[in-house]
């Protein structure tokens, strides 16, 4: 077994007490931290010096969609598309790229900077024989073609879905845009095409090889289907899983409540260091219809979904020996998350719940204290601060923040941190410095006062993280016994310029090094 001792920098430890100067690994695991005189315990041990650079553990991105990421190099990014015409043609060369998917899907659709809203007419106008989805970067909306509403049978006079919204014209006619719970259908049905075991798998592997460049040596995926997790299931059966992995259970249908008879499986906690079942995830409102009740300048704005199912299903996965984490976007959805744990908690006062708030993305204080109160962990985006801030367009609540970072903390809510990869960009250190500077993607301060300073942003990414997936006993922490997934960092800790990976290692040997800066 290799032994390599750390010294000669700076070392995170993600734990109580002062920095020591030096970690011992051997094989796979951590065996000793502490002071340099611990050495002579380890005569063989190779010393690697870090040159002044910093140790810390590997990275937990609590919160990646990892199995749908993976799939996004099959389809056409249409994120830069600047007309429906663009748009249109990207489609086009997805069709002919894939004439036996069943579905033709299409990337990354952003309406904010172009403008540019598809209607099924637009599509229609393709003459293509299949069924079309544009799917919104968020998750969480999309348009399809007639052949697509068809393929879904929403016609003129089927009911909305709860939760959801099949957006029709004045005269009745669906638009082909799919909001919410009425657009995760069509995820769901448009993916069956893409879930051939074997290549999902080597598109999920080429995905984790990125994450790794990045230094996240874990990922808790945050809505993944019975099927993404078989996938992952022959992977690390087979040993070629890259990164340790935390599925979340969840419908096909995304953002439906109902896992079925996914409760009839293992539950939160099985598993292993690869592979580990976490919380079943639900939700309590939308992602883009975030439901929201706030006042700006004494004016009262009240719009978004809520997921009037969240209380029944949560109940039914506690009880079954699930933990649960809860999408909550707007206070509505805050407060829905809120109180829906409290009867969780009233119903077991003894069980550890450990309740995740995914995103909490607009809250007032006391709601944070509630939370806290509750003993939540809010699994937080701080590479949100550059989309959202510039979406918010400046535009600041009276009792409540956006992505209230530091009202959280301070409140004494435990902060894991991730960045809902595909829908927003993973690097954890890019994610890190917006939470830490609070500046958007066009140069703006977007709510400052809830900046959270840079290191501990790398605590939420680590020790925050693992509380959040159950995986303190195993990483987070340079600590004696936990694996040794470490990366080395260069440059200070700090947001402008964020240090950079250097080296990732995982299960105590070096999976990604850095090449000098040229
Ligand atoms: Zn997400």
């Amino acid at each position: 077994m290799t032994t390599t001792a750390f010294v000669g920098g700076r070392i995170l430890t993600m734990a109580v007490g002062p920095d020591p100067e030096a970690v011992v690994i051997e094989g796979h695991r951590i065996v000793a931290v502490g002071d340099r005189s611990l050495l002579a315990a380890w005569p063989r041990a190779m010393i690697r010096d870090l040159g002044g650079r910093t140790l810390c553990p590997g990275f937990i991105d609590a919160h990646n969609h990892l199995s749908i990421a993976a799939l996004h190099p099959r389809w056409r990014d249409v994120s830069r598309a600047a007309s429906i015409d663009d748009l249109l043609e990207e489609v086009r060369f997805q069709a002919v790229a894939e004439p036996d998917a069943p579905w033709i899907r299409v990337c990354g659709w952003d309406e904010g900077p172009s403008g540019v809203r598809p209607t099924r007419r637009d599509l229609d106008r393709l003459g293509l024989e299949r069924p079309i989805l544009v799917a919104h970067y968020s998750l969480h909306q999309g348009v399809v073609c007639s052949h697509g509403l068809d393929a879904l049978e929403f016609g003129r006079t089927t009911p909305d879905p709860e939760g959801g919204e099949i957006v029709r014209d004045p005269d009745g006619e669906a638009t082909g845009l799919l909001m919410e719970r009425a657009w995760g259908v069509a995820h769901g049905l448009s993916l069956q095409g893409y879930a051939a075991p074997d290549r999902w798998g080597e598109l999920i592997v080429a995905r984790a090889e990125q994450l790794l460049r990045q230094g996240i040596t874990a990922v808790h995926d945050a809505a993944c289907a019975p099927e993404a997790e078989a996938v992952y299931a022959s992977l690390a059966a087979a040993g070629a899983l890259p990164i340790s992995v935390v599925v979340m259970p969840h419908a096909a249908a995304l953002l439906h409540n109902d896992p079925g008879s996914r409760l009839d499986g293992p539950p939160t906690g099985e598993g292993d260091e690869q592979l580990r079942v976490g919380a079943v995830k639900l939700f309590a409102d939308g992602g883009t219809s975030i439901a929201l009740d706030v006042s700006i300048q004494g004016q009262s704005l009240r719009f978004g979904t809520t997921m009037d199912d969240l209380e029944q299903h949560l109940s039914a996965a506690t009880a079954r020996g699930f933990r649960v984490a809860v999408h909550a976007m707007g206070n509505v959805g805050v407060q829905r998350a809120i109180d829906a744990f409290g009867a969780a908690a009233a119903t077991a006062p003894d069980d550890e719940h450990r309740f995740r708030i995914e995103h909490a993305g607009v809250a007032s204080r006391a709601q944070a204290r509630a939370l806290a109160a509750l003993g939540a962990i809010a699994v937080v985006q701080p590479g949100f601060v550059d989309h959202v801030g510039r979406q918010s367009g400046g535009v600041s609540f009276d009792e409540h923040a956006w992505l209230p970072f530091r009202d959280l903390a301070e409140a004494g809510v435990t902060l894991a941190a991730s960045s809902d990869d595909p829908c927003a960009p993973f690097p954890p250190l890019w994610c890190a410095a917006r939470g830490a500077d609070r500046t958007t993607g066009d140069g703006q301060r977007f709510e400052a006062e809830q900046a959270v300073d840079f290191e501990a942003w790398l605590r939420a990414y680590t020790a925050g993280s693992a509380m959040a997936g159950g995986q303190e006993g195993e990483r987070g922490a340079l600590v004696a016994g936990l694996r040794a997934d470490l990366v080395i960092l260069e440059g200070a800790l700090a947001p402008s310029p964020p240090p950079r990976v250097v080296e990732t290692w995982v299960g105590g040997s070096p999976v990604f090094v850095a090449e000098a800066p040229g």
